[in-house]
């Protein structure tokens, strides 16, 4: 650990504090630098750390990607999408494909892409052969999106949207009366696309401390401070521990490619449900790159339900932050990164596959109670 973080964590030893503080994050970038960096170990035991909906392949609802694995089966179609999401299993009889990696094995054409450009790549390389990119991410992922958009792709290529919005999330949370935390880390990068005020309504509306943090643990560390500080004092404020990278008003550019191709959506959250003005829609004048209306035969709605995780997997509590991952029975036993059983185990992303990649791998079979 850095000098810095050293002095950080001495400043936060040094506070006063006589109750637990719960301190949800929301970046599954932070979640890593928590978990390697061992940050829970060094805190202070009342000071609670808690993953929360930070993974946006875990959030993909089923039916999108139920839907890309069908049209990769029966469309002649090239899949592309990132890697993460090959491997998400959904609920299909066990006769059929599970995930796109399981359809690939099966013959169908699935390729994992590192970037948008890749998908544009593909489509101008066969001009004659339909892509379909299943476009899954939060803001900073559906912004080079629209500007691949918003460039002018190649009329083969069509998208499988299915971008989310990272605030109506906590929003929801907080608006239900058991957010079960008591200030927030908000995701630098996300601050970095669409600004920092979009997290002012944690203060304003629920006077919770809040901090935009960076992905080092010295930044991490400050807002953490900030933020306890800020419980101390009772005088919550939107503090910006990553004023390197994340300016007011954030990239007009961004956010301008943002508004001008996609619309703002109610959208499915897989295991939590419609989550009001969290996601994003292809507009109008994209219609003809838009996979759903090309490729319209395989959207099943009866997949359009809350509970849509595999059986026993617990992942949408651990997106919510109501339980740890390690809380869930299947961790570590039933559900490995080798052998995933929900998608918070398969992305990089997830809460379950980092604190395993961070050598924390046996269930703790004891639920904590969410005392909002
Ligand atoms: S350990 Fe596996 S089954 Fe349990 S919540 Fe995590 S991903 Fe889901």
């Amino acid at each position: 650990m850095s000098a810095t973080a050293t002095v950080w964590l001495e400043r936060i030893r040094a506070l006063p504090l006589e109750r637990k503080i719960r301190i949800l994050n929301v970046c599954g970038g932070h979640e890593r630098s928590i978990s390697m960096a061992g940050l829970r170990g060094a805190l202070p035991p009342n000071v609670e750390l808690i993953p929360g909906p930070g993974c946006p392949v875990c959030v993909c609802p089923e039916e999108d990607i139920y839907e890309a694995i069908q049209m990769a089966r029966f469309d002649a179609v090239t899949l592309v999408a990132f890697g993460d999401m090959l491997r998400v299993p959904v609920n299909a009889p066990r006769s059929e494909p599970r995930s796109l990696e399981q359809a690939r094995a099966a013959g169908a054409d699935v390729r994992p892409i590192a970037s948008p450009t890749e998908a544009v790549a593909i489509a101008r390389r066969d001009p004659a052969r339909n892509v379909v990119f299943l476009a899954a991410g939060f803001e900073t992922t559906s912004a080079p999106v629209a500007a691949m958009l918003a460039e002018g792709v190649p009329s083969n290529l069509h998208v499988l949207l299915s971008g989310r919005r990272t605030w109506p999330i906590v929003a929801q949370l907080l608006e239900s009366g058991e957010a079960g935390f008591d200030a927030l880390v908000a995701p630098g990068h996300v601050a970095t696309v669409m600004g920092p005020e979009e997290w002012q309504f944690v203060v304003d509306r629920h006077h919770m401390p809040a901090a935009v943090a960076g992905f080092t643990p010295e930044s991490l560390l400050a807002a953490t401070y900030s933020v306890l500080r800020q419980c101390l004092d009772d005088r919550p404020f939107l503090d910006n521990c990553y004023p390197s990278a994340v300016r007011a008003g954030g990239s007009p550019a961004a956010r301008e490619i943002l508004d001008e191709c996609f619309e703002v959506v109610d959208a499915n959250w897989r295991g939590i449900g419609v989550v009001p003005a969290s996601g994003y829609g292809l507009r109008e004048r994209f219609r003809s790159h838009d996979a759903r209306l090309r490729f319209p035969a395989h959207g099943d709605a009866a997949r359009k339900r809350a509970g849509q995780m595999p059986p026993g997997c617990d992942c949408a509590r651990v997106v919510l932050g109501r339980i740890y991952p390690n809380e869930c029975r299947l961790f570590g036993a039933a559900c490995t990164p080798r052998h995933p059983i929900g998608p918070c185990m398969v992305s990089d992303e997830g809460a379950c596959r980092i604190w395993w990649a961070s050598g924390l791998r046996e269930s703790a079979h004891a639920e904590r109670a969410c005392s909002a």
